[in-house]
């Protein structure tokens, strides 16, 4: 590998010479665009693409949940043990965009590609045991253009409770025993709401020695004491990398670290925050491919005003709504969950619905709030759109054709729908927490400067004020919107940045022992 091919569209800092140059090895419960429920599988689809564009020798390991055209069965077949069941596994593998892909295939990973976290917890547990064993041996086995990684300057990046026993079984199966001793770990914190918590008689289908369990044993007041896998992988990682400054805070304490904060702050010595770029070949108004049919038009900072106007008329029709440029068309694009903050949407509705706005609203996830928003388009069907599904199209075409986007979240790791709004043009309305907080800077009217609008506490009437101010600013303030549009649009937000974050992390953890 060269290091200094990089051929990124905006050149970054020069990518690490000579020694530095690493073997990286991610792995993710899902990778976009072949599996992704969130956040997490659009970073493990564009991470790798710009650590490799580096310099590095990059691989990406996900589960094989469907058949993907694009990856091809190694005939590398292994047998792993979980829970005394016998299980084979078989490696596929495509080089695409640089970067290896190597999907692990077993039958228990087939068919919940609809549902990848759901069914009960202790097969999907095992599904993650299995899929962690297999991924750590992937260097040994998986030839990729002919060579295996091997161990040599190795970095394994693994992501959130499902892969927190890579660096785990890393450590039990070879660090321990002297093997793979230049290899090193990075455990990634997209969200630390879910830990992968379970009785302590789990730790019997993990297949680890006896004296690791107490890195698995944590109590606290809410769940007592439990066996807590993210919390292992927090412990045993040479680095822990979470998603946005602020999120790196927020884990260290009570409110933000769902029990684990204790765990956070003793670590904190290891811990870095970096903010998530965003997937310039999948989201940039000039290339978007759902722009270019249905009325839909492409633009770019040079023909905004136009192209942004286009969209929004193709929407509108598209949606059945009136066709208006003079209307503020608002979006909401997100899991619907305690997180996302809907309900504090539900609480400003009687307000907005006596505004003249548009709403549009598309997300899937607890089925009291997706009636919610069915009932909000049946109620105000002259105003409002519920669209209760997962559309990666018309997340695009929202992303696009609306003004402003909405994202009350409680809480929010470090939230991309607001960077791609910012890359459109779109304005994001936001709670001011984690992610956010960092990424969108509140709008200032006497210095001219901000990328938003931002609220404090997350209810009804914080939205209301901050939403309230941007619809004014809309309407009155032509110059200050279009400013906000262009720094919103003219940030570098590529993932060139964060990689080069991301790193200075992998150089830090090979020095470490
Ligand atoms: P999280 O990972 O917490 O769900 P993020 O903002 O980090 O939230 O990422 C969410 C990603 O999932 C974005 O790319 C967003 O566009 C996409 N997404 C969420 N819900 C939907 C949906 N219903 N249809 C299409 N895309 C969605």
């Amino acid at each position: 590998v060269i290091a200094g091919s990089a051929n990124s569209v905006t050149e970054p800092t020069p990518p690490l010479a000579g020694p530095n140059v690493m073997n990286v090895i991610i792995v993710a419960a899902e990778c976009a665009p072949w599996s992704k429920t969130g956040g997490l599988g659009d970073v493990a689809g564009a991470l790798p693409k710009a650590l490799a564009r580096r310099g590095h020798r990059v691989m990406v390991v996900a589960p094989r949940y469907g058949s993907y055209p694009d990856a091809w069965e190694t005939g590398v077949r292994k047998r792993y043990n979980v829970a005394g069941q016998d299980n084979e596994v078989s490696y596929f593998h495509g080089y695409i965009d640089g970067v290896d892909h190597v999907f692990v295939d077993t039958p228990s990973f087939h068919g919940v590609s609809n549902n990848i976290y759901g069914g009960n917890r202790e097969d999907v547990l095992k599904r993650m045991v299995l899929f962690c064993k297999a991924a750590v041996e992937v260097p040994w086995h998986v030839p990729c253009g002919g060579v295996c990684y091997g161990d040599g300057n190795l970095i394994f990046v693994a992501n959130d409770w499902h892969t927190a026993l890579l660096p785990v079984y890393l450590q039990a199966y070879y660090r321990d025993n002297g093997l793979m001793e230049f290899a090193r770990s990075i455990l990634v914190i997209h969200n630390i709401a879910h830990q992968g918590r379970g009785p302590l008689s789990d730790f019997s289908l993990m297949g680890l020695p006896e004296h690791y369990i107490e890195k698995f044993r944590l109590y606290d007041p809410v769940g007592g004491e439990h066996l807590n896998i993210f919390m292992a992988g927090l412990i045993t990682a040479h680095r822990i990398v979470a998603v946005s400054h602020g999120y790196a805070w927020e884990c260290q304490t009570q409110l933000g670290g769902w029990g684990l904060d204790g765990v956070v702050r003793e670590h904190n010595w290891k811990l870095r925050g970096i903010v998530n770029g965003i997937d310039d070949k999948e989201w940039s108004p000039e290339l978007d491919v759902h722009l270019n049919t249905d009325g839909y038009s492409n633009y770019s900072l040079n023909n905004l005003e136009y192209g942004k106007a286009l969209c929004k008329a193709a929407f509108q029709k598209e949606l059945g709504l009136p066709v208006r440029s003079d209307v503020p068309l608002l979006g909401f694009i997100g899991r619907l969950d305690n997180q996302k903050g809907v309900d504090i949407i539900a609480d400003a509705m009687p307000w907005m619905m006596e505004q003249d706005l548009q709403l549009v609203m598309l997300g899937t996830g607890r089925a009291d709030l997706e009636n919610m928003l069915r009932s909000f388009e049946s109620q105000h069907r002259d105003k409002v759109r519920a669209w209760v599904g997962f559309s990666v199209k018309t997340a695009h075409r929202i992303t696009a054709g609306c003004d402003i986007l909405l994202m009350p979240s409680r809480f929010e790791p470090c939230g991309l729908n607001q960077l791609y709004a910012m890359r459109y043009g779109t304005i994001p309305v936001v709670h001011a927490v984690g992610g956010l907080r960092d990424t969108v800077k509140a709008f200032d009217p006497y210095s001219n400067t901000g990328t938003g609008w931002t609220f404090d506490k997350a209810d009804g009437t914080g939205l209301i004020h901050a939403l309230g101010t941007a619809m004014w600013t809309f309407r009155d303030f032509k110059d200050s919107w279009k400013g906000i549009q262009e720094r919103g649009m003219t940030q570098d937000l590529s993932w060139d940045q964060a990689a080069k974050q991301y790193e200075e992390v992998m150089v830090a953890a090979k020095y470490q022992w």
